[in-house]
């Protein structure tokens, strides 16, 4: 490539690569993982290790077939079951990954492409260490099929569980048993000790409707929100490397706890919320550190509580008020939970007093106000 093409400035590429990464984070294709050596990027579709139990994992319970887009489908799969709080990813390799439950026993998928790897077909065997719990496994199976409904194309999908010898737990050749139900019998000998399995439940428990579980929703739930934390993580790191600051938090160190609080929320948001915690840096004295905060802020939000107005906030106050005059600086009065009203003492409360308040009534997390706060940073709320 020629150097004229390449991306000059490091700080551009920097940004590029967080940005690359949020993406990835967003588009639920790779996990965070931490390592002795600091958080590293994992691709569930790039894995090269081959699985050594492939093709017959000892308890193999349930086959789904399907179509769609496979790489896809199985990425996001065991990016959002490791981010689903209930379990937790274990070990992969290429096409197979193993999940601890949260409450033990171990669950296992692996994915194998059916013909040619462009014809979009292909088998997820599920695979269970005794230890999994029926419930355990109900879960899991359930959560699969809720995940290839949504993400395969629907009609293709066809799930049939692997048929087990009640009396010495050999599991019967699959092809034996298409072979024998073709023929018009429901019942079949183990091989090996010979005990009559009926072929009947597998199929009738498939087809009726079965009970909603309600951990399918809260898994969703976790894991939408494992994607969001991680990609609003990517957000503000971006920010962070350009000292791009939503917003300017002025308070009373008296309401720090509070306002750490907000300040974590906001995170949690992508917001990135300048907060007088960290050091002053050397040389600099903190009269022009704050007001290097407030210029490097696009919003500001004013925490006003019943310990008043603390040392600097003042001081703040006068140059944040400057700001919102001659730069139009969005300013977000938030009252803390004992306030109703902004205060008319000191005086300088009485620039804001015009201002759209936000009121946190009883704690800090209440749901509303914080929205209400979101929405002003980001310079959309009216009242
Ligand atoms: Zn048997």
């Amino acid at each position: 490539m020629p150097s004229s093409e390449r991306i000059k400035d490091k700080q551009q590429e920097k940004l590029l690569l967080i940005a690359t990464v949020e993406e990835l984070f967003a588009r639920e294709i790779a996990l965070r993982e931490q390592s002795d050596t600091g958080p590293l990027l994992v691709f569930p579709s790039q894995m090269t290790r081959e699985w050594p139990l492939a093709p017959d994992p000892e308890g193999k319970a349930v086959i789904l077939g399907f179509e769609g887009a496979i790489v896809g489908i199985y990425t996001t799969l065991t990016v959002r079951l490791s981010r689903s709080a209930f379990f937790k990813c274990k070990e992969m390799w290429k096409n197979a990954a193993i999940f601890e439950a949260q409450v033990g026993g171990e669950c296992g998928i692996w994915l194998r492409h059916i013909g040619n790897v462009d014809e979009g077909k292909a088998e997820l065997t599920l695979f269970f260490k005794p230890e999994a719990s029926e419930h355990t496994r109900l879960q899991f199976e359930e959560y699969v099929h809720t995940h290839l409904k949504r993400r395969a194309l629907p009609e293709t999908i066809q799930r049939r569980r692997i048929v087990v010898c009640t009396e010495c737990g050999a599991s019967v050749n699959e092809s034996h048993v298409i072979l024998r139900k073709k023929r018009g019998f429901d019942w079949i000998n183990c091989s090996v000790c010979d005990a009559r399995i009926s072929l009947l439940d597998g199929d009738s428990s498939l087809s009726s409707p079965r009970a909603e579980i309600p951990q399918i929703i809260k898994m969703d739930i976790a894991a939408d929100k494992g994607r969001e934390i991680e990609t609003a993580t990517s957000i503000i790191k971006g920010k962070e490397a350009t000292n791009d600051f939503d917003v300017f938090l002025s308070h009373n160190s008296k309401d720090k706890p509070f306002v750490e609080r907000i300040a974590e929320l906001l995170r949690q948001h992508g917001l990135n919320p300048w907060l007088d915690k960290v050091e002053i840096p050397p040389g600099m004295s903190f009269q022009k550190y704050i007001i290097n905060g407030i210029k490097q802020s696009k919003s500001a939000a004013v925490f006003i509580s019943t310990n008043g107005l603390g040392d600097w906030q003042e001081q703040e106050l006068l140059i944040l008020n400057n700001r919102r005059v001659k730069k139009n600086l969005p300013i977000i009065p938030v009252l803390l939970p004992g306030l109703n009203v902004i205060p008319d003492e000191p005086d300088v409360l009485l620039f804001f007093s015009e201002l759209n308040w936000i009121n946190f009534k009883e704690n800090v997390d209440e749901l509303e106000p914080l929205e209400k706060l979101i929405q002003g940073i980001k310079g959309l709320y009216k009242d």
